[in-house]
């Protein structure tokens, strides 16, 4: 079970045996040599850093890699454009967090959304309340959550469609690390929540007030609250030409994780992917499924079916599972490719990435490299975002307890030689009770696969080409 894996792991061994620092020196030393081959491998060094410094919040190296971008970019002549508007917009952030005996350089900065944040303050000591000059619109907000698990790090990160007339700041709150608000971009305002475990984090939107309610371990059992997310339906004819191939896991003489019950999740995910399928053809979208019955198929043909269909997205659904704990892990988690070395995504990938040998050979290490630091990475990590979150706001409507358990990253086989967007959702962990019975239960399963549509429709509304 576990041998792809580690014929992975070996492929991906020239990434991982460097830090941050030393693959940004080895990108530094390409740029100096003049020749083209040097530079586009430069050029990839500094997207990998870019994903990297997103995942990890980590803005000097963000800068950093997009600088290399593009300078690297302009010496080949790729269209760069968008990560020079990045940087630009980062300088003029950093300009605007100087300390403010610099005023000079405050006064010159442009806020340009039209939306201000007028107020901050705490309601009965456990919510955030941020008033706003104007109606606030559900687009404006985008909330998502990253979990670094090497640190042991829980972010919940606000990104708001608006701008403060001062500087960062930092809130307290009673039992939680820290809770940071600053303008990320002069149209971001971004708030962050982090804590060494996990929080409950709800929102609601009013009018002009955003209203978060942060709830700590201790107290958790003290609010159900649903989380309130709303979706504007957008014009049918926009997702007519939009193509979506549905990877149904497993199947035939694969039935993949068997759970409480031996409930199969072969079974279980295909269900959820037939009603994932009508939910977008109503909504006009052209949908492709790698199999709609009981059959097995490579993971190798999995991707390329998608690939000759030209899909703009490609979403594989699987159910979790684990030998131990069985009562205690549970959750719904999305994963996006990256060579991850995380416990949590070497043990998921390793039960995923049952591949055949043969599968091995037609995926080289060029080829997966090659992957690895294409754009469509960040690409699949908004797509993780967007379905993550279309799948919690949906079931958190209707069903208690349904556990977040993150967008993450890892090294799925099946996801590599995607040409589009790719994310790989795991629905629950089968071997928990309480989640398998929910997934085996058809009212569930649709609520989910219509939290996914949501999330599908929310990534093209917020990427459109
Ligand atoms: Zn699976």
């Amino acid at each position: 079970m576990l041998r792809s894996f580690f014929i992975l792991v070996i492929l991906s061994i020239s990434l991982l045996a460097l830090d941050n620092s030393g693959i940004l020196k080895r990108a530094n030393t390409y740029m100096q040599t003049g020749s083209k081959s040097d530079q586009f491998l430069a050029y990839n060094d500094y997207k990998n850093l870019y994903l990297r410094s997103i995942i990890s919040a980590d803005e000097k190296l963000r800068k950093d890699s997009l600088v290399g971008i593009v300078k690297s970019g302009k010496a080949l002549h790729i269209d760069i454009s968008q990560y020079q508007d990045e940087l630009a917009t980062f300088k003029v952030k950093k300009a605007y967090t100087k300390p403010p005996e610099k005023s000079k350089n405050v006064n010159k900065i442009i806020l340009k959304s039209s939306h201000k944040l007028k107020s901050v303050s705490w309601l009965n000591n456990d919510k955030l309340v941020l008033k706003f000059n104007k109606k606030l619109r559900q687009n404006q907000i985008n909330y998502f959550t990253l979990y670094d698990e090497k640190k042991k790090k829980y972010r919940y990160i606000f990104d708001i469609h608006a701008s403060m007339l001062t500087k960062s700041q930092t809130l307290r709150k009673d039992g939680v690390k820290r809770i940071v608000l600053a303008q990320y971009t002069p149209n971001t305002l971004r708030l962050v929540i982090e804590n060494s475990t996990k929080l409950k984090v709800r929102f609601k939107r009013d009018t002009k007030s955003l209203t978060i309610s942060i709830i700590t371990n201790n107290n958790i059992s003290k609010s159900v609250k649903k989380k309130e997310v709303q979706y504007i339906p957008i014009d049918l004819n926009k997702n007519k030409n939009k193509i979506i191939v549905i990877d149904v896991g497993h199947g035939g003489r694969d039935p993949g994780a068997v759970g409480y019950k031996n409930y199969r999740e072969k079974i279980v995910v295909l269900k959820i992917a037939k009603h994932l399928k009508s939910f977008l053809l109503a909504r006009g979208y052209k949908v492709y499924m790698t199999r709609d019955r009981d059959n097995y198929i490579k993971l190798s043909n999995r991707t390329a079916f998608a690939n000759k269909k030209s899909a703009d997205l490609f979403l594989s659904i699987h159910a979790n599972a684990v030998s131990k704990n069985v009562h205690k892990i549970k959750g719904i988690e999305s994963y996006f490719l990256s060579p991850s070395r995380s416990k949590r995504a070497e043990s998921v990938a390793a039960k995923e990435n049952k591949a055949d040998i043969s599968d091995m050979n037609i995926y080289g290490k060029q080829n997966f490299l090659k992957f690895l630091n294409h754009a469509k990475t960040v690409a699949s990590h908004k797509l993780a975002i967007d379905l993550q979150r279309g799948m919690l706001g949906s079931l958190n409507k209707h069903y208690k307890g349904v556990r977040d358990g993150g967008v993450r990253e890892g090294p799925f086989w099946v996801l590599v030689g995607a040409q589009m967007p790719a994310v790989l959702v795991e629905v629950g962990y089968i071997t928990n009770p309480s989640e398998a019975k929910r997934l085996v239960n058809d009212n569930y399963r649709k609520t989910m696969a219509r939290g996914m549509a949501n999330g599908i429709e929310r990534y093209f509304r917020n990427n459109r080409q």
